[in-house]
C-alpha cells in the first residue's frame, strides 16, 4: 500500500500523521511538502527547513520513505460559504478547493492507494463537508490518522469520526521529544510579544491537564469535535482560536493586546519554551 501524506514540517497534525504511518504500518509513504500560493516566500522557506529537519529525523530514527515538493497554485478564486449549513457567518473555502486539487493530481501522479488527511478535532467545528476529508468524487479514500489508520472517513461514519478524532494537544504529547522540538517553533519566537503559534504551543507547557484532557477542554471552547453542537448558528465564528487560547492560558480578554505586563510574561514563557526546544 502507498499513502500520500501532505506534511508541513511545522504542523502538529501532519507530524503526528507521519509518525503514525511510519511506526504503525509498513506502507510506502510519500511525504509531500506544499509551497502554497497564500504563504509568503519567507514563511515557505521557514516551513521547508522544518520539513527537511523532520524528514531527517524520521529517516534516521524510523525508516526510509519518499519526499516530494509541489506547488499549490490558486486555480479557484477566494470564495465564501456559511461557516456551517444554516449558520449566519461565512468562511473562505477557495483555499480548500485549491489544496484538494493538488492532493488529487499528486495522488494520480504517484499512484498512491489513498490520501492521509491532517484534519483533527480542532478542525471539526466548521461546515460538515469541510470538518473531515471525504473521498466523494475524487476516487481516493482519505484516512485521518487523528481517528484511524485503517477506516476511511465516509458520509456514513463522518459524525462518529468527528466525535472521536484526537486534537493537536494530545497528538503533541504522544510525539518523541526530538520530533516535538522541531514543531516547537514560530517566526516570532516570542520576540515581539506573542503570536497565534506561541499561544497554541504554550497550552501544552502551561496547562495542568494531560494532552487527552486538554483536547477536551479546548474543543469544548471551540465548539469542535464532540462539542460541535454547542455552536450558536447566529454568532459562531471560526476565527476565535487565538483569543480562546489566550483565555485558556489564564488571562482575561480585557488584557488582550493592551496589557504590557501580560505581553512580557507570555513573551518570556514563549522564549523559554523555544530555547528549551533548541530553536533560539
Ligand atoms: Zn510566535
Amino acid at each position: 500500500m502507498r499513502v500520500l501524506v501532505p506534511y508541513s514540517g511545522l504542523g502538529t497534525n501532519s507530524t503526528y500523521g507521519m509518525y503514525r504511518w511510519l511506526t504503525e504500518t509498513d506502507y510506502e509513504v510519500v511525504a509531500m511538502f506544499l509551497d502554497v500560493y497564500y504563504s509568503s516566500d519567507e514563511y515557505t522557506a521557514f516551513e521547508r527547513e522544518h520539513f527537511y529537519r523532520g524528514v531527517k529525523w524520521f529517516k534516521d530514527n524510523i525508516r526510509d520513505f519518499k519526499t516530494i515538493e509541489k506547488k499549490c497554485e490558486q486555480v479557484y478564486p477566494d470564495s465564501y460559504e456559511p461557516v456551517r449549513e444554516n449558520f449566519t457567518l461565512n468562511m473562505e473555502t477557495g483555499s480548500y478547493k485549491n489544496m484538494r486539487k493538488v492532493y488529487i493530481d499528486t495522488a494520480k501522479e504517484y499512484k498512491v492507494d489513498f490520501l492521509s488527511s491532517g484534519k483533527s478535532g480542532e478542525d471539526s467545528n466548521g461546515s460538515l463537508s469541510k470538518a473531515v476529508s471525504i473521498s466523494k468524487g475524487s476516487g481516493y479514500d482519505y484516512i485521518h490518522p487523528s481517528w484511524s489508520l485503517t477506516e476511511p472517513v465516509t458520509l456514513e461514519n463522518r459524525d462518529q469520526a468527528i466525535k472521536e478524532m484526537s486534537a493537536k494537544w494530545s497528538q503533541r504529547e504522544k510525539l518523541p521529544q526530538e520530533l516535538r522540538n522541531i514543531i516547537t517553533d514560530c517566526t516570532c519566537k516570542g520576540d515581539k510579544g506573542i503570536c497565534y503559534f506561541c499561544l497554541d504551543l504554550l497550552l501544552n507547557e502551561v496547562r495542568p491537564e494531560t494532552g487527552q484532557e486538554l483536547d477536551d477542554v479546548i474543543l469544548e471552547k471551540l465548539c469542535a469535535g464532540k462539542f460541535r453542537h454547542l455552536a450558536d448558528p447566529k454568532t459562531f465564528r471560526l476565527d476565535r482560536r487565538t483569543k480562546t487560547y489566550f483565555m485558556l492560558l489564564g488571562y482575561d480578554t480585557e488584557q488582550w493586546c493592551n496589557d504590557p505586563v501580560v505581553e512580557k510574561e507570555l513573551s518570556d514563557k514563549a522564549k523559554d519554551m523555544y530555547a528549551k526546544a533548541g530553536n533560539i
